[in-house]
């Protein structure tokens, strides 16, 4: 099969039929109240579709779905093995679409359909099968005890779980929490950002033709204000897991208090640090691993490595392989497959880089590349790739998430102050460090305060380790068994033995 070229993404893009509705029980359905808002395409400007637009009302009516289904045991009481088969029924699924969803990605959120189709849509099905598959190779326990007792340590599912997630990688962080809280037996409500609704919405769809049981699945796109709020504050939900920005993390604990002390598990921002010292292995290569950790997704990644600390006696030789490796990352039509760079998310997000931009230049950083707004002609919100040399790490733009392709430069003289560098923010999701010296490695990884730590690379990871932050990049962990920890409660029995 030959790979679908520009012309055919396009002509697949305007016969493409898109479902904006809310899905509730198994059924598409109109919001309660009748709202809806536009899905406008950041690649041009166009309608995509009409969204329904949730409130309170479908919230309440959600939940009730939710936690019958819950009680009822169609899904929560399914043996393990046969809840593993729907689970990878689901994942083949989405596979077979994957086409059909990359487009509806790339449509929605801008990002070059190479990286939907090759990035977002494995990741995708990856996250479902996998934990579809580990379901029934986890064993509970029994714990030592005295010879009179019997303790068992067993897990349960917590129950109704709602997941509130981002626009950046729309159906892959929806599949980080949808993989573990589905497999554990839960029953979920998937809120997606109202800036990237369409792929939660059509799969949906594709659960209950995979086999999931209507009503165990359901997806409610809508605001954050309104619907999302309502589901946080509800008080019948027992858990809700969230990925996006740390000031709408903070809400959700604040929810949490105000209502039931629901679980609340925090998947937040960054400002990762990529640390290049003069022992780097190969400045070539991390040079372009720089460029790419700004670069890729437009920078709208929480692990962009947007602060680039690097050894002041390299800093000459090194930033310009930095720049070079950068012109390689030109903004083009997402749905380009030669395009390594699409849009930004909306007008807001371009506005908002564009004023980082701004503050970089008002705090005397030095623009060395890029810096402006790109191909306005085709009603599209793209940027070219920026770099500033001289940041300070106190400037904002070195302190803010910006979460678009936007880098500071900081130079350092030792050791132990590119490590008092890169902790000091608030964040703490992800750092990479490049040098020969395995004990420099060694120890620079255990000072780093972040989740993930990368030596002579940037950004590798899959389903079997851990994702997550320290500080205010969140709590818990996305990935691994350690991920299903969110989603079932742990329970002790403790049987008298006569
Ligand atoms: P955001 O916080 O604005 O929105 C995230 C979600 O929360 C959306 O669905 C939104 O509708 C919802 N929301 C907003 N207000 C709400 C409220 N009051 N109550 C309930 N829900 C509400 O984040 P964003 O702009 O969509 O995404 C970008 C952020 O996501 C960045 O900060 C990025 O670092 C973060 N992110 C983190 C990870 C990670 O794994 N740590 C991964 C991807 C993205």
């Amino acid at each position: 099969m030959t790979a679908p070229t520009l012309s055919t993404w396009e002509n697949r893009a305007k016969t493409l039929k898109i479902e904006g509705r809310a899905f509730i029980d198994g059924k598409y359905t109109a919001a309660i109240e009748g709202q809806t808002f536009d899905c406008l395409s950041p690649i041009d400007g166009r309608l995509l579709a009409k969204i329904a637009s949730c409130t309170d009302a479908d919230a309440n009516r959600a939940v009730e779905v939710a936690r019958t289904t819950f009680e009822s045991g169609v899904w929560s009481r399914m043996p393990p093995g046969e809840r593993k088969k729907v689970m990878i029924a689901f994942a083949d699924l989405l596979n077979r679409h994957a086409e059909e969803l990359a487009l509806l990605e790339t449509l929605d959120m801008g990002k070059p359909i190479s990286d939907s189709l090759n990035i977002d849509l494995p990741g995708t099905v990856d996250a479902l099968s996998w934990s579809g598959e580990a379901i029934d190779k986890v064993y509970d326990e029994v714990a030592p005890t005295s010879e009179d007792q019997l303790g068992l340590v067993t897990r349960e599912p917590v129950g109704v779980v709602v997941a509130i997630v981002p626009w950046n990688f729309p159906l892959m962080m929806a599949a980080w929490k949808l993989g573990p809280s589905l497999a554990t037996g839960n029953s979920v409500i998937l809120k997606p950002s109202e800036r990237s609704p369409l792929t939660a919405i059509r799969i949906a769809q594709l659960a209950v033709e995979a086999g999931i049981p209507r009503g165990v699945l359901n997806v409610l796109p809508g605001y954050g204000h309104t619907v999302g709020k309502a589901l946080a504050l509800h008080m019948d939900v027992d858990t809700v897991v969230f990925t996006g920005s740390t000031r709408i993390a903070k809400q959700l604990l604040a929810y949490s208090g105000e209502s039931n002390m629901k679980r609340i598990w925090l998947e937040a921002g960054g400002k990762s640090p990529n640390i290049v010292f003069a022992d780097a292995p190969d400045l070539q290569a991390a040079a372009e691993a720089a460029a790419w950790a700004i670069a890729f997704n437009q920078g709208e990644v929480c692990t962009a490595g947007s602060r680039l600390l690097v050894e002041r006696s390299i800093k000459e030789k090194f930033l310009p392989l930095v720049i070079e490796a950068l012109k390689a990352w030109k903004p083009g039509n997402p749905l380009d497959p030669d395009t390594n760079i699409g849009a930004l998310v909306d007008a807001q997000q371009l506005n908002n880089v564009l004023s980082y931009i701004e503050s970089g230049h008002a705090e005397g950083a030095k623009l060395v590349v890029g810096g402006k707004r790109t191909l306005q002609e085709t009603g599209g919100t793209y940027i070219e790739p920026t770099i500033f040399d001289g940041v300070n790490n106190a400037m904002k733009i070195a302190q803010e998430e910006i979460f678009g392709p936007v880098l500071s430069v900081i130079a350092f003289d030792t050791v132990e102050e590119a490590i008092e560098i890169a902790n000091d923010t608030p964040y703490g999701l992800a750092a990479a460090l490049w040098t020969s010296n395995i004990t420099k490695a060694h120890k620079t990884a255990r000072a780093l305060r972040a989740g993930s730590v990368w030596v002579n690379q940037y950004d590798a990871g899959d389903m079997t380790a851990p994702f997550g932050g320290f500080k205010q990049s969140g709590n818990g962990r996305d990935k691994s068994l350690h991920a299903f920890d969110k989603y079932t409660e742990l329970k002790s029995t403790w049987i008298k033995l006569q």
